[in-house]
């Protein structure tokens, strides 16, 4: 081999070495680079997914912002129109010397075991409340939304999913859950529903929603939607004793003629149980009327829309 051909064969040798080393790095280099794409995807999808919650559980504290909402008639204005109840119209609402407190109680989010606990105290007292249901299909909940029926409550739609992101992402989306509230509800108690209560309240912000298009279905559909201007705070980030719930609602339910007042008998409301056989006894003895929801109930509402037709 002459030292030409031995020069050769040593360029070769290196020049693989060189490719070699090349592919080496290209495949390193696409592999570091595809996991850190899937990693990078798994933690925005994380955050997505956590973020969706956070929104969602802000939106359920709203139902809980102390309430200033009042009642509003039924007047139309003319053309469509979409306001918040103003201060104005909440004087409306103002109680006067000698006026009977009409007091709605109303309880959220159920039903659960509290559903029956609080039946029972209703009962106890002959007092009949409104019961704003959500979208379960078990046997022992279907059971409850007709026992909450039979024994003389009114029963009203509270969304069937209870998710904000979900309900709220268009009208199809809305009207859709609300049919398959409305629905559940006949198949288990044999009521055809029209009430219904919005989470989060109809003048709802967090899910950047304009409500103008719920609200304006629901009309539509007349149903009739209730939102309160009482809060017990059962159901606020800062938690409250069974008497402070009672304090709550006394505090308010004297300043106003119509008092609509928000409680709720979800999993883990064990306090507002505890708290309800001291608050209708503070209730009747300011002598107030305590009521379930009917057709005749003041329509307490932060929001509303009226068309002129
Ligand atoms: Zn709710």
């Amino acid at each position: 081999m002459t030292e030409e051909q031995r020069d050769l064969a040593q360029e070769k040798r290196e020049k693989r070495k060189r490719v070699k080393r090349m592919k080496t790095f290209i495949v390193t280099f696409l592999s570091v680079w595809i996991m850190l794409s899937i990693l990078l995807t798994t933690v925005l999808c994380i955050k997505v997914y956590s973020l969706q919650k956070q929104i969602d559980k802000l939106a359920e504290s709203v139902e809980n912002a102390a309430a200033t909402a009042t009642a509003v008639s039924d007047t139309d204005q003319g053309s469509v129109r979409v306001e918040p109840v103003t201060e104005a119209i909440a004087k409306e609402n103002l109680a006067e010397e000698g006026d009977v407190h009409k007091v709605y109680l109303t309880f959220d989010d159920g039903p659960s075991d509290n559903t029956d606990a609080i039946l029972e105290i209703l009962n106890e007292y002959n007092v009949k409340a409104t019961f704003f249901v959500v979208g379960k299909e078990d046997q022992e909940s279907r059971d409850r939304m007709k026992r909450i029926v039979d024994e003389g409550h009114t029963i009203g739609m509270h969304s069937y999913a209870h998710k904000y992101s979900e309900i709220y992402s268009s009208l199809e989306n809305f009207s859709t859950d609300v049919e398959k509230m409305q629905n559940l509800i006949e198949d288990a108690t044999g009521v055809r529903c029209m009430i219904y209560r919005f989470p989060g309240s109809s003048s709802n912000m967090i899910s950047n929603t304009d409500m103008t298009d719920y609200i304006r279905y629901l009309n539509e559909q007349g149903i009739a939607y209730y939102d309160w201007n009482v809060s017990s705070g059962d159901s606020t980030s800062q938690v409250y004793t069974a008497d402070e719930l009672v304090e709550n609602v006394m505090n308010d339910v004297v300043k106003y003629k119509t008092s609509v007042v928000l409680l709720h008998d979800s999993e883990g409301k064990e306090t507002t149980v505890e708290a309800l056989s001291s608050l209708i006894e503070r209730l009747q003895e300011i002598n107030a009327e305590i009521l379930p929801i009917t057709d005749d109930t003041v329509r307490i509402q932060y929001m509303t829309v009226s068309a002129n037709n």
